[in-house]
């Protein structure tokens, strides 16, 4: 099976699956709020008009460049100004990274996204080495995704001609709730990025998190947004807050895996196309919720670091779980 092809157009699409981007808050909200067995039935009937058999995309991610950031993300590790223990690690080598990109790719994942804990990316020997790296990944024949922060238009072009396939830049909440979880860059900045990723012909992969205070309507805010983008981002990363220790939002409650589950099958209802992606804060629910979300339509799971080592357990339970289930990963799709 290949993916869908990414056309907007026309609205309506084989099976009756329609593409919108002209949603209300009150339309959002109420798919999200609808019984859930009903959100269930609807998500599933959507999904299974646009991809057809269920597969799984899988995904490995590694972090290029760890620690040492100046932004101030409340949940996140990797902000230098929060005592986390995370070291400020410098760039990999191209070759420690391609390495880190065979293994995963014997191991079946398809796409390997590259992250580094950068503000935004500085034009020099830094992206250059960034972008040797994303046509080596290219070159084994995967699909390469970087989340680098900020781009500039001319950035995004280089990394297209580079061959990047995809660019994660994350919406994280509502543009209401934004404020409270950022304070060093803006809603506005976020979505100025996500204009030079789409103008440069790269996939988006953009989504966020759930569990760091917000409400329901920041999360269906979230999605609106998302949705109500001229074209649709091509991956939708949904996350549960890791609440990490020395992070402003460490004692924040665990989100619920039904929570999960809605805005799963919200996301799924409002991109019919997207492949949506269950992200961090998979390891802590349990098999039968990861496989409830699969059943929302999440179609893509990230594998961590751990991926890169051949005995890891999570690893293996990961394969257990498709198997059991009797999902299948995803090929490769031959698009950019
Ligand atoms: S920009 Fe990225 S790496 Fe830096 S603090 Fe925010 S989430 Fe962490």
């Amino acid at each position: 099976m290949s993916l869908p092809a990414h056309a907007e157009s026309p609205a309506t699409l084989p099976h009756g699956v329609v593409l919108r981007h002209d949603w209300t808050l009150a339309e959002v909200r109420s798919l999200h709020d609808l019984p859930l067995l009903e959100l269930l039935y609807r998500a599933q009937t959507v999904h299974r008009a646009s991809f057809g058999e269920h597969r799984v995309q899988l995904c490995s991610l590694l972090s290029i460049k760890t620690g040492g950031c100046p932004e101030d993300c409340a949940y996140c590790p990797q902000a230098a100004r929060h005592h986390t223990g995370v070291a400020a690690d410098k760039l990999l080598t191209e070759t420690d990274v391609l390495e880190a990109a065979t293994r995963a790719r014997a191991a079946g994942a398809t796409r390997f996204c590259m992250g580094a804990a950068w503000r935004e990316v500085k034009d020099g020997p830094q992206f250059e080495q960034v972008l040797g790296m994303v046509r080596g990944v290219r070159a084994l024949g995967m699909e390469a995704c970087c989340t680098l922060g900020m781009l500039t238009e001319s950035q995004a072009h280089r990394l297209a001609e580079a061959g990047l396939t995809a660019y994660n830049h994350n919406l994280d909440t509502s543009a209401e709730f934004y404020g409270e979880i950022i304070s060093t860059r803006t809603y506005q900045d976020r979505l100025r990025t996500l204009r030079h990723v789409r103008a440069a012909g790269i996939n988006v992969c953009s989504g966020g998190i759930l569990g760091m205070g917000e409400s329901v309507e920041d999360r269906c805010g979230m999605l609106l947004t998302l949705a109500n983008q001229p074209t649709h981002p091509e991956s939708v990363p949904i996350n549960a807050l890791v609440a990490v220790p020395g992070t402003p939002l460490e004692h924040q409650r665990p989100v619920e895996p039904v929570e999960m589950v809605r805005v799963i099958a919200t996301a799924r209802l409002l991109m019919p196309l997207a492949m949506v992606r269950l992200s961090a804060g998979r390891l802590s629910m349990s098999r039968e919720a990861q496989l409830l979300c699969m059943m929302a339509g999440a179609n893509s799971l990230f594998f961590g670091e751990k991926l890169l080592t051949t005995d890891n357990p999570e690893y293996a339970d990961d394969m257990a779980l498709l198997a059991a289930a009797g999902v299948k990963p995803l090929e490769p799709y031959a698009g950019r």
